[in-house]
């Protein structure tokens, strides 16, 4: 049974006035049709037969030396994570730090992702690091790309850590040679190098993927995934300026997820006729994007204010998603579209009297406050899109946080454009490509440029995605050991795998909703450790057998799992896969990213560093 395209309120059915049951049944059967047996085996890499199509659109790749020196800390990426640990470590003192990465530049995702339209809808205040270190005012309630961009570029600068970056590089190899205590490195431009430390912080979406569907390589006109936009192509600029190339051509852009719904927009407004491909509708909220106020900036910004922005949106985003009897607002500083979905779980539990909020009343609640929010968001459809058809198929049947939650003024709106075409493909997706277009429902839409704006490879295994499999002590090899599932003393250290650190969201705060935050946080984990090490003349560190096993212990027992089965698949839920046993190791921790956060920062301050052998010196 499906729901009526214009939803029914029907009083009395819930607190909401929204019949659970058939939103339930409609999320069920949406889900159901888009399950498919191979997961993420649907998707091809951007890379081998495709490696042109990889290759960085931007900047030019310089001829250089091979380099064989020692450093005291390399950094594979240069995205947010590698520039927060280099900015930590040189406010520790270690200024010769080595920063790798495959793009000719620092900024990682903001770096390849130069599609027009891409912005962060995550606050810039909250977002963007380091920006009361650096001293810069955001611009904007959410900044666009090349705002941030040129950020990272700030940071690299002002903590000198251009000099010693390896660009266009790729690690090829990571050995520890216990013997000497130190990593060797080994990269695709010939570099053999050594450093006493390691860091890998590449990011959890860094490996472009494209649908594997028959005829991918046929097509004859031009293509190109978003994160390699083709700017000599389209014309314009990553700041705005007109797509003058697309005046007269035919476009298809494949997918709909966040970065459609950025560039869809402007496509729409230089596309001779646009085709947009959908499987799955995105939910697209109102964004409210404003510019920043110098004088209300120069008011908020004193001491300490970007931790307690930090604080307070972590506060916000995740206080009553785990202690459901915390139904008090704090203040809300950040006021974006997370902590208004906060917002509203509190208010509605607040509603509940205090004998009611227990087990599956509260259960109802979030799932209230959610029917409520995505009734809303398909409303906004209606109210937008002037075409009644196109506006049921852009409505999304599945609860928020199934998918990414976007955040847009100008995309739902783009379909009222003539020559802004939807291709609803009904959950089945395109089905073939062609030499000359793409096929949907058994139909051709002959096409002079394919955009794919598919997205990023996410529930591959770790070294996979990596490139290399670094080998530990005793020649062990990250993927050896994390076989049956993923194994860390606080997501950050690895027994067997001594002076490494993974800067990364899993097994600690697995805070996603601000991703920037857990490397922060992360940072000032390394840094210290790093200054302990170096200060008392040591040679290595690791964390105990027992702490880590204490540590995976605790996540398996009452860790907070990444994505529900029960949602439309998506790389939030592995494609829809069943979960198998290694998924139960991609937690964080139980009391949450505000609590995790704590933790560490009192096990900072204690100086014991508790949980890790320290050797030599
Ligand atoms: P996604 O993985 O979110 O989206 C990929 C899209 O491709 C989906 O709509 C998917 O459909 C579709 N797709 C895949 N195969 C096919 C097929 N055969 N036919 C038709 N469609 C297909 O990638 P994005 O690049 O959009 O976003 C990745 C992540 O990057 C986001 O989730 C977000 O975390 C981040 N991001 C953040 C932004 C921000 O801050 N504003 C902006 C952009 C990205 P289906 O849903 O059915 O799988």
């Amino acid at each position: 049974m499906c729901l009526a395209t214009r939803e029914e309120v029907r009083p009395g059915m819930t607190d909401t006035g929204i019949d659970r049951d058939a939103l339930r049944r409609r999320y069920a059967e949406e889900r159901d049709k888009r399950l498919r047996a191979d997961g993420n085996a649907q998707y091809v890499r951007l890379a081998d037969r495709f490696a042109e199509a990889a290759r960085d659109p931007y900047l030019p790749m310089a001829e250089r030396e091979p380099v064989r020196d020692d450093v005291t800390f390399a950094f594979i990426g240069g995205g947010f994570a590698g520039l927060t640990v280099g900015a930590r470590l040189a406010e520790a003192g270690v200024r010769d730090v080595r920063i790798i990465d495959k793009a000719g530049d620092f900024g990682g995702t903001w770096y390849w992702n130069r599609y027009p339209g891409a912005m962060c809808d995550t606050a810039s205040m909250v977002y963007m690091p380091l920006l009361e270190e650096t001293g810069h005012r955001p611009t904007e309630k959410y900044a666009h790309g090349p705002e941030i961009l040129a950020h990272c570029r700030r940071i690299g600068e002002q903590y000198g850590l251009y000099g010693n970056a390896l660009f266009h590089t790729e690690v090829t190899s990571l050995e520890w040679d216990e013997v000497r205590a130190r990593w060797v490195i080994g990269t695709d431009r010939g570099d053999r190098f050594t450093a006493r430390f390691v860091g890998m912080g590449t990011g959890p979406l860094h490996v472009a993927k494209l649908p594997g569907v028959p005829g991918i390589a046929d097509f004859a006109g031009h293509w190109f995934h978003t994160s390699r936009w083709d700017y000599a192509y389209t014309g314009g600029d990553p700041s705005g300026a007109p797509l003058d190339g697309l005046a007269d051509r035919r476009v298809a852009v494949i997918g709909t997820g966040a970065t459609a719904v950025q560039c869809v927009p402007e496509l729409a407004k230089h596309c001779g006729e646009l085709y947009v491909f959908q499987r799955t509708p995105s939910s697209v909220d109102v964004r409210g994007n404003r510019p920043l106020d110098a004088g209300w900036f120069a008011g908020i910004a004193t001491p300490g204010w970007q931790q307690r922005w930090l604080d307070n949106f972590t506060e916000n985003w995740e206080g009553v998603l785990l202690d459901p009897a915390r139904t008090a607002q704090p203040d809300d500083l950040v006021q974006d579209g997370w902590t208004d979905l906060a917002r509203r779980l509190r208010a509605l539990l607040a509603a509940l009297p205090p004998e009611e909020r227990t087990g599956a009343r509260i259960l109802r609640a979030f799932e209230d406050a959610d029917n409520a929010k995505m009734t809303a968001i398909r409303a906004r459809v209606d109210a937008v899109v002037r075409d009644p058809e196109t506006a049921a198929r852009l409505k999304p049947w599945y609860r928020q946080l199934c998918k990414r939650p976007c955040f847009h003024d100008a995309y739902l709106q783009a379909f009222n454009r003539p020559n802004t075409h939807l291709v609803d493909t009904d959950g089945k997706g395109v089905e073939r490509i062609t030499e000359t277009g793409v096929v949907a429902a058994g139909r051709e839409y002959p096409v002079d440029c394919i955009v794919y704006a598919s997205g990023f490879e996410f529930g591959t295994d770790y070294t996979e995605r990596a490139g290399y499999d670094p080998a530990g002590r005793d020649g062990l090899r990250l993927s050896a050991y994390w076989a049956d599932g993923m194994r860390t003393l606080y997501g950050l250290f690895a027994r067997g795998f001594p002076n490494l650190f993974l800067v990364q969201l899993g097994q600690g705060a697995n805070l996603v909703s601000n991703v920037p935050t857990n490397y922060a946080e992360a940072a000032k984990t390394v840094a210290a450790t790093v200054r302990h090490v170096l200060d008392r003349g040591l040679a290595a560190f690791e964390p105990d057998q027992a702490a880590q096993d204490a540590w995976i212990d605790l996540l398996v027992a009452r860790g907070r799992p990444f994505g529900s089965p029960d949602c439309t698949p998506g790389y939030y839920n592995n494609e829809g896969q069943a979960p198998g046993p290694r998924q139960r190791f991609n937690v964080g921790y139980p009391d949450g990213a505000g609590a995790f956060f704590v933790m560490m920062e009192r096990w900072r301050a204690a100086g014991t560093f508790d949980g890790l052998t320290f050797t030599g010196g």
